[in-house]
């Protein structure tokens, strides 16, 4: 099973959703079969009790649940049918957590956000990205994680931590971390700041952002793309721009056209994966 963490920093809703949902729908191209997870780092259970002023509307899946418009990104992206599971919310694992140290699964220790939120969140993870969510009933090849809200976040703390260990259980060439960033323009000039503080916080919560996605309002000047790739030790092909778009549907050719399928390709051997299912 391969993975595509994407999460995002400076401030939230800069597109890390439209990221995520072009990403699978690249690799989909390839013929992969793609599921997607949103993690929420909130207390509610879902989005059903939030008001949509403070929220936006929310997103009914098939089987009722209520979640982010995210998942009907991914629906509508990636033609998937997708279930309330796809949802990780903070609530939902500390509500897990919490029964089963009722029911004595733990007896005997001490119930910890490391090791035993950090293992729920995995477990959840991990339990979600083996169920088909296409028509093929097949179990997919691909997970997209979102990860909501911005690194640095008290909120996604324990989902930090957890997708952190996370890259060590999928395993080498199996996890690949395209860390969304904003880019603004301080009267006309293109500001990198940003961005570097922001990489240098994913950094130090353990996340390794393998790809760059940076949202600005027009293309960015070459020296502004080096200037992120040299500050944050990436490779100039690791460093993507995303513009603003007339539609967000345009956004898939964008990365494409920059070479995002030959980057994820590279970091999730997929070659490899090509391979060994000719093989079978
Ligand atoms: P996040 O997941 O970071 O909160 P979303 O993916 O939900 O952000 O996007 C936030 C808003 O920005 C949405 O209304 C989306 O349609 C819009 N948007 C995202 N990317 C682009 C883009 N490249 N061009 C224009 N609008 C975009």
């Amino acid at each position: 099973m391969k993975y595509v963490l994407v999460s995002g920093g400076v401030i939230s809703g800069i597109g890390k959703g439209i990221i995520a949902s072009s990403s699978g729908l690249l690799l989909k191209t390839l013929g992969l079969k793609v599921t997607a997870v949103k993690i929420d780092p909130y207390l509610n259970i879902d989005a059903g009790t939030m008001g949509p002023k403070e929220h936006g509307e929310c997103f009914v899946l098939k089987d009722g649940g209520e979640s982010d418009l995210d998942l009907g990104n991914y629906e509508r992206y990636l033609s998937l049918n997708l279930t309330k599971e796809s949802n990780i919310t903070t609530g939902k694992i500390y509500s897990h957590v919490l029964s089963e140290e009722r029911k004595g699964t733990y007896l005997g220790k001490t119930v910890q956000v490391v090791p035993h939120i950090t293992d729920a969140i995995q477990d959840s993870i991990e339990r979600v990205a083996k169920v088909s969510a296409d028509d093929s009933g097949e179990e997919p090849d691909v997970c997209i994680i979102e990860l909501g809200g911005t690194v640095g976040d008290i909120e996604s703390m324990p989902f930090v931590e957890a997708l952190t260990q996370f890259r060590h259980r999928a395993g080498k060439g199996n996890f690949v971390n395209i860390h969304v960033s904003y880019v603004p323009l301080i009267h006309g000039e293109e500001k990198s700041k940003p961005t570097q503080h922001s990489i240098r916080g994913a950094l130090q919560a353990g996340l390794i952002p393998d790809l760059i996605a940076c949202r600005c309002e027009r293309p960015l000047a070459k020296e502004t793309i080096l200037k992120i790739a040299r500050s944050c030790h990436r490779e100039v092909e690791q460093v993507l721009t995303v513009r603003d778009m007339q539609t967000v549907y345009q956004v898939p050719l964008l990365l494409e056209q920059q070479g995002l399928v030959t980057q994820l390709t590279s970091a999730l051997q997929l070659d490899k994966l090509a391979i060994s299912s000719a093989l079978v």
